[in-house]
């Protein structure tokens, strides 16, 4: 696609992977052209190869500072895991005496390649001893005590040389004194992965006995590594076969990777015309990428400390910011960084943070930036002018507060979520007032931010009901309102005007000259209401109708202050008031539908439907609610489910496009429209010329009411990867919207 704004990419996730360093791509293309004989033949091509494989073995060697021992090559790191994980338990399961309470201890921030490798060869021998996982502190240390106390009894020890998380090295001294006064038999893995280059290995002066290795985290292809094996310690074969490598790992060897991690070695070795960064400049570049850090996000916090951790890794969190709301941010400013995390079924947090005990934001909020010594000063100068830039768009938007930065005004109604919660702020442009609806606390210091760089009167923070499922942040907004505002246990104010509508009197609050009007529905809990945004003409434009009426399913009734009978009657009123097309806003999207309406939730839900054509009795309605309400404990998720879902297979369509046909569709159709749908400072930062509109995900029940009279519209949506675009197209198309389609693989892919 055509880009605005196009920056070249910034790569600073080298713990993931690096790119593979130009001469050692050079050497492997030779290799796969020139020298790409069997070594295992014993003619000239083959002795060719040969030579270059022991030639890049011995400078392995020399690096290692090792003279006996294996150094084999391997596919990578994890296999060299497997390979030190059988060898050892293969060896210590003849060792086992009935009489022993035995274990296999690992380091509880291990890369997960070690934990998994040892739970499924201590099943698959038939040991099955307890696995252990080491504490650490929270430097990311591990705890000595506990070494010393598990480790007489141990089987094999698992650690690691340098975190890929934090860039956190352990003390490898302190670790062999601990292990080996304690238990002088015990295998000990240590992973070296992520130690390459970064540090001084001397393998040989320590008493480890196995150090897997990979070749893409410095500069060599993915799929080539190597293990050193101290000369005492048991090997077992992983891979068994044609005898290659002395009959140790069989299989044709990769001599591209090896002719690659051949040309790193040297450099490494200081035996090439190539050189990397010192680790002084490498210190040099993290100092300054954290100064750039903090300068755009001042509240930053560092997640390792500096000084026990290798220079080319900064693991941070920035408060009130997810770490995905980051990586977005960063990807769009074209700097890759990475979450630091893994992703869980609900939050994205970082089992390493964790382990370490810091705060659980501090563990969900966790972005990795790590490079390598082939890092430049001039790219760490344009990383740093970049993250400048990424701020500055974040304060554009108010998500950042700068008293330097000009912001966009903002209009209409915001929807904020936490999981799948769901807390909508409603401003009014002209008269700047502002209405917060069901406030959540992870959202507080957003709210705030957003409220005062827009200089917002607040004018009401309201809650829909008491919920079950979190606590309402409204308390700590509080300040934000005008001053002695005595308001109901929901935040209603007790000032507020009174409005006639259909005949019935209620309490409404005037927001520019639209009126919030207050229905009590009680059902959900005794406590709900429905806060509906009319315009002049009495024209519904939003109801907020907290869990009464939820996406695909209707507000339990099974809490003590619930009552079915009640909600029987709400759903009437409401239906009554709002007739069957207002958007409906509720207090959680458990399926991503943002929005929906009386008439579309009327389509798939049959018990919604028949009350409200007056076809069933209050009973049967409580009966079958009641019936409905049961399935609740069967759904997944741990969190507390306020409406059962009704599963309808709903087929929707949504048109796929690849750049090409999307292409074709813009050049040769002027109808078709192009929209962004990322947060405005990724669409700011970068953006295809031909999206010229951007509905973030914030607004588009917004946009949906604003084209609710235009479902017929051609509309392409984009973004990133594809995803976004795919949710919020979904969406649209079951509320109508019958000509959306979107780009498939996002901007990564076109
Ligand atoms: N150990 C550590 C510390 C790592 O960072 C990685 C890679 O992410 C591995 C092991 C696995 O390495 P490979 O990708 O070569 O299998």
């Amino acid at each position: 696609m055509t880009k605005n704004n196009m920056l070249s990419q910034i790569y600073l996730d080298s713990n993931a992977t690096t790119r593979v360093h130009p001469a050692a791509a050079e050497a492997s293309f030779d290799a796969m052209e020139q020298t790409f004989g069997n070594p295992s033949s014993s003619h000239i091509t083959g002795l060719r190869a040969k030579s270059l494989m022991e030639k890049t073995r011995a400078s392995g060697k020399k690096l290692l500072g090792i003279t006996n021992g294996k150094f084999i090559f391997t596919s990578g790191a994890t296999e060299g895991i497997q390979t030190a994980i059988l060898s050892a338990l293969v060896a210590a399961k003849s060792r086992i005496q009935d009489t022993q309470n035995y274990c296999i201890l690992y380091g509880a921030t291990e890369h997960k390649a070690v934990p998994e490798s040892l739970k499924h060869w201590n099943q698959l021998l038939g040991i099955n001893v307890e696995i252990k996982a080491i504490p650490v502190d929270e430097n990311g240390k591990l705890d000595v005590d506990f070494i010393t106390k598990e480790v007489p009894r141990a089987l094999m020890i698992c650690t690691m040389a340098v975190n890929n998380e934090t860039g956190i090295f352990q003390d490898i001294t302190l670790l062999d004194q601990v292990i080996r006064v304690n238990n002088p038999n015990v295998f000990w893995m240590a992973d070296c992965v992520q130690a390459l280059g970064k540090t001084n290995l001397n393998l040989e002066k320590t008493s480890i006995d196995y150090a897997p290795f990979s070749g893409h985290k410095l500069y060599a292809p993915k799929g080539v590594g190597f293990i050193y094996i101290k000369d005492t310690a048991p090997f077992t074969s992983f891979i068994a076969g044609g005898g290659q490598e002395s009959g140790l790992r069989s299989g044709t060897e990769n001599l591209p990777g090896m002719a690659a991690l051949n040309v790193i070695f040297d450099i490494l070795n200081g035996d090439s015309e190539h050189q990397f960064a010192s680790i002084d400049t490498l210190h040099q570049y993290r100092l300054k990428l954290i100064d750039s850090l903090k300068n755009a996000f001042p509240n930053l916090v560092l997640n390792h400390p500096l000084e026990s951790s290798v220079p080319t890794t900064i693991n941070f969190s920035v408060p009130n910011f997810s770490s995905k709301e980051i990586m977005d941010l960063f990807d769009a400013a074209n700097i890759r960084v990475s979450s630091g995390s893994a992703c869980s079924s609900k939050v994205t947090r970082s089992f390493v943070l964790d382990a370490m005990g810091l705060p659980a934001w501090q563990s969900e909020s966790a972005i990795r930036m790590s490079f390598g010594p082939m890092m430049t000063e001039h790219e760490c100068q344009q990383a740093c002018e970049r993250i400048a830039l990424a701020a500055n768009a974040l304060s554009k938007n108010c998500l950042l507060y700068s008293n330097t930065v000009k912001t966009l005004p903002l209009d209409g109604l915001i929807e904020l979520r936490s999981g799948s919660s769901c807390c909508w702020l409603y401003t009014d442009i002209s008269t700047k007032k502002a209405i917060i609806i069901d406030p959540l606390p992870e959202l507080t210091e957003r709210l705030k931010s957003i409220i005062s760089c827009q200089q917002l009167e607040l004018i009401a923070v309201l809650d829909t009901h008491g919920h079950a499922d979190h606590e309402s942040s409204r308390n700590h907004l509080l300040e934000q309102l005008p001053e002695n505002q005595l308001t109901d246990h929901l935040g209603w104010p007790e000032n507020a005007l009174t409005h006639s509508w259909l005949s019935e009197v209620y309490s409404a609050i005037q927001i520019g000259s639209n009126k919030l009007v207050k229905v009590p529905t009680p059902g959900h809990t005794d406590d709900s209401v429905s806060y509906i945004l009319i315009d002049a003409h009495t024209s519904c434009k939003y109801a907020f109708c907290g869990d009464t009426i939820l996406m695909g399913s209707l507000g339990r009734t099974n809490f003590s202050s619930s009552s079915s009978k009640a909600m029987h009657k709400s759903l009437t009123k409401i239906d009554k008031l709002i007739g069957k097309d207002c958007l409906i806003c509720s207090s959680h999207d458990y399926h991503n539908e943002f929005t929906t309406t009386l008439r579309s939730e009327c389509n798939r839900n049959s018990l919604l439907n028949s009350v409200l054509l007056g076809n069933l009795t209050v009973e049967d309605f409580c009966q079958r609610k009641a019936q409905l309400d049961s399935h609740l404990d069967d759904q997944q998720g741990g969190e507390i489910q306020c409406g059962a879902y009704v599963d309808i297979d709903e087929s929707l369509h949504i048109r796929e496009y690849d750049n090409s046909s999307l292409q074709d569709t813009l050049n040769h159709d002027k109808n078709y429209t192009l929209i962004d749908i990322r947060e405005p400072h990724e669409y700011a930062l970068q953006h295809s010329t031909q999206a010229k509109i951007n509905v973030p995900m914030t607004r588009l029940v917004q946009f949906v009411a604003d084209h609710i009279n235009e479902k017929s519209n051609q509309y392409i949506l984009v973004c990133r990867s594809g995803s976004r675009s795919l949710v919020a197209a979904q969406a649209l198309a079951r509320l109508g919207f019958n000509n959306i389609g979107h780009l498939q693989g996002g901007y990564a892919l076109n």
